[in-house]
């Protein structure tokens, strides 16, 4: 699943023809650790174009969701 549509509560089958995840991570969203995402194909498109601090401001609900659980998304 998605996180950045699991984060607004969208169905990532829906919104793509291939079910296919990208792992991505985010190097400036933690201090001391990268945040590693899973992303469908339209988030993935979206995170390359706008770059880290923009994907998230245009994703807020998922911007909320790494603030709040850093646990799942932390990584190294
Ligand atoms: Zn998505």
């Amino acid at each position: 699943m998605c996180d950045a549509c699991r984060a607004t509560g969208e169905n990532y089958v829906f919104r793509n023809k291939d079910s296919n995840l990208y792992t991505n991570r985010l190097y400036q969203v933690y201090r001391d650790g990268v945040a590693k995402l899973v992303l469908c194909r339209i988030h993935d498109i979206e995170l390359f174009h706008s770059g880290e601090f923009r994907f998230l401001e245009k994703n807020l609900d998922l911007a909320n969701k790494i603030a709040n659980n850093n646990r799942y998304f932390s990584y190294g």
